[in-house]
Formats: structure tokens, sequence, C-alpha cells
């Protein structure tokens, strides 16, 4: 019997990688445009990392993490998200020290152990920014702002960006007796999830998905109405800020995130295409999470892109991305072979994608091929196409025919 993958755990195959390749080459020359850096964390981290960067009562942590003892009994955990590790590496080797401003990005897997269904796996991809020491609100729009063009460029759309702000030490926990007084008033129309998140999270139940709680939360008190007066000229700074550049918003005062070291600005990419799990990319404002994890007073911002959901998005766009050969050199008999063999082995060294038959099979065979294969161009060679030098160029593309000096070859296939 075969061995399949592990449940939850996928194949990125040639045919859909394309994409994938696309989009992460569009967010690599964006972001380095704007000044942010790759770097790259290990896969695997000391559980205490996530325990004490993501929350000890977030989903993530309590119920969602690959962690298992290594050979010596220390607990290990597969990394559920990217900021953590960044957060652990910006510490660990005092990267303040470079600059004011440390500007970072990342892409690989996360893991987190949850139901697989679609657009939620056991491993994912995303790809995150990180940005270090700016508090000004300056930083939030231009972060926002780069995110925003990236689903512009890469013609995704119906991409969202919303915005919320969950205040900050001071103005949160008042925020949340007030809530949890309203919630109380309402408790018997809530889930039973609901019901339990009420006393240790009553946040979370502003965005439950259940539709009788988001009708019977519909007059909770808004965070936005109930923030500080630092936490409020911030937000409207980032308004302001984001007008400033032109990027449009909407604002969600009932987005929640589920990671608890964000302050202040929140925020998330939805795309209604994307069905249930609508959320495409999220993040927002964490500055008092290095100063936790052992580093200095430092404000931090950053995000994280799902990718499978936003590779998706580019499948209805319906954009073609799929690579093809510029040419395929059919051949009749061994001295067309061994000279199609060195004509393919120069394009390719040259850059062009040639393709060869390499076992000998019938010219209808072979045409067949080129053709699956979708190649731009395709030659005959066989004897007397070598020995005068020249040979039926086919367009394949627009079905047309053309004697060419085989000596041209690569400049006739190069367009
Ligand atoms: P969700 O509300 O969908 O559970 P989240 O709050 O757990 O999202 P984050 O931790 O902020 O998500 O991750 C950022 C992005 O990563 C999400 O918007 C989503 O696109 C993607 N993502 C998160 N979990 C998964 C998963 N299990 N499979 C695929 N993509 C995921
Ligand atoms: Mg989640």
């Amino acid at each position: 019997m075969g061995i399949n993958a592990i449940r939850g755990f996928n194949d990125i195959l040639p045919g859909e990688v394309e994409k994938w390749q696309f989009f992460e080459e569009a967010a690599r020359n964006l972001f380095e445009s704007f000044g942010f850096s790759e770097v790259r964390v290990p896969i695997l981290e000391k559980t205490e990392l996530f325990v004490r960067g993501i929350g000890e009562a977030t989903d993530i942590v309590e119920k969602e993490m690959f962690t298992f003892p290594d050979r010596h009994g220390e607990m290990m955990t597969l990394r559920p998200e990217g900021t953590a590790p960044v957060v652990r590496a910006f510490i660990e080797h005092s990267m303040h020290a470079a600059d004011q401003v440390t500007k970072l990005y990342y892409t690989g897997p996360m893991f987190r152990y949850e139901r697989p269904q679609k657009g939620r796996y056991r491993q994912f991809y995303q790809i995150g920014a990180e940005i270090f020491g700016v508090e000004n609100p300056i930083a939030d729009a231009e972060v926002l702002s780069m995110l925003t063009e990236l689903f512009r460029r890469t013609g995704i759309k119906g991409a969202e960006l919303q915005i919320n702000s969950l205040g900050c030490k001071e103005c949160r926990p008042l925020y949340k007796e007030l809530l949890l007084d309203f919630l109380k008033t309402i408790a018997d129309k809530l889930c039973p999830d609901c019901q339990r998140r009420l006393n240790h999270n009553p946040l979370r139940v502003l965005d439950c998905k259940n539709d009788g709680c988001s009708d019977a939360t519909k007059d909770a008190p808004s965070i936005i109405d109930n923030l500080c007066e630092r936490c409020n000229s911030h937000f409207k700074e980032v308004k302001a800020n984001l007008d400033t550049l032109g990027t449009v918003y909407s604002i969600n005062h009932r987005m929640v995130r589920g990671l608890d070291y964000y302050q202040k600005t929140t925020f998330e990419i939805v795309c209604t295409a994307l069905g249930s799990q609508n959320a495409v990319a999220a993040g927002g404002r964490y500055d008092g999470l290095v100063k936790d994890l052992g580093g200095p007073e430092t404000p931090g911002l950053g995000f994280a892109i799902g990718l499978e959901r936003a590779v998706s998005l580019i499948e209805l766009t319906g954009k073609s991305l799929l690579k093809r050969p510029a040419l395929f050199i059919a051949t009749v008999g061994e001295q067309a072979r061994k000279w199609a063999l060195k004509a393919k082995y120069e394009l390719n060294l040259k850059g062009i994608w040639a393709e060869i038959d390499y076992e000998g099979k019938s010219i209808k065979s072979q045409m067949r091929r080129a053709d699956k294969l979708g190649a731009r161009f395709a030659v005959v060679i066989g004897d007397s196409e070598i020995s005068s030098g020249s040979a039926i160029l086919k367009n394949m593309v627009e079905h047309s025919d053309k004697e060419i000096n085989l000596s041209s070859l690569t400049e006739k296939v190069s367009i």
C-alpha cells in the first residue's frame, strides 16, 4: 500500500506552484523596495517562546500547537506563527543596535493543529513583515498601504482592508468590563462557546461567526468609542495617514485578533470570494512584545498573509502563469538527436527553456508532446536539415511556418 501525506499537510505541485512563485516574488520585490530585509528563522522553537509570546489563553496556545519533547525531554513546538520567532531573533542578535528602525520580512510554513477544511490546514504558509522601533502611526499607515498594494499588484480583486483598535493596557480592561456588563444582559442568547468565553475572553464573543451571537451583540458597546486619549489619537492619526496615502479602508469595531500581544491598531484583509475563512491577511501593533520576551522596550507592528488563501484568489482572477517551453526540437534519426542535445543545452544555458525527445519516439508522438507542453515554437530536425543548415520553424501559437537558418534558432525563439 502506498504512503499518503498526513491529513492537513499539502503538496504544492507544478501547475499550482507557479502562482505561489508569482505572489512570493511580488511580495519580495515590494517589501524590499520599502526597505524590509528577509530574515530566516527556525521552524522549531522552544515551546516557552510561543506560550509567553502569543499568550496562554489564546486558541493557538491552548489547543493548536504541535508540541513534543525532544530526546532530552525539553518541550519543542513547530512554529504556529512567525512574529514570536522574529522577535526572538531581533532580541537575540541585538538588532535594535544597528538602526533605530528594523524592518524584516519572512516566509515559510507554519503549523497548527486545527480541523482541516477549505482554507484551513495543519501546515500552511505565511509571508509576513514586521517593523520594530516606530511608535508613530505613520508606520501603521505605511505598512497597511504596502500590504494593500501587494493585493492590487497581484491582480487580486475584492480584497478589503478593515481596521480596528484594541486599545492598550489602560483602556482595554475598562472596555472589557463595560462589554461584560452588556454581555451578561444577553447571555442566554449566546452560543455555548460564547457563554464559556464570557468570563475569560469576552472580546472574542464579538467576532463569533454564529448568526445568533452576532445578532445578540449588535448593540454591544464599541471599543472605538471607549479608547483612552492616547489610543484614540493614535487611531485618528492612522486613519489620517491612510487617507494621505490614498489607501481605502473600513472600520470594523468587532474585529478581535486571536493573539494576546496586539495593542492599538489591528487589521485584516478580507475577501468574500474566500467563503467562510475570509481573512487572507491579518496583523497589528504589538508595542509590549519585545519587552515581554526579554528585549529592550521597542514598539512593533506587523502582519502575516496566508499564502494558500492568497494564491487561491489568484486562480479566481484567471491569470495564466503556467510556464511553457520556448521551443520543442523534434528529431528523426540518431544524428539529429545528437544535434538536438547540443542545441537544447546551449539554449538552456542562455536561459531559454527548450525541450527535446529523449527516447526516439515517432514524430507524431513528439509533436503531441510539444503541443501538450504548450511549446511556443517547434522544429523538426532530420539528416537533410542538418546537411542544409536550415529548417522549418513552426509557430505553435499562430499556426504558421517559416524557413529559418539553424544558426539563428536562438534569436528566433527568444522573443
Ligand atoms: P483565522 O481567523 O482564519 O483562524 P487567525 O486569526 O488564526 O485566522 P493569524 O494567526 O492572524 O490568523 O494568521 C494570518 C493569516 O494566516 C490568516 O488571515 C490566514 O490567511 C492564514 N491562516 C491562519 N491559520 C491558517 C490555517 N490553519 N490554514 C491556512 N491559512 C491559515
Ligand atoms: Mg485561527
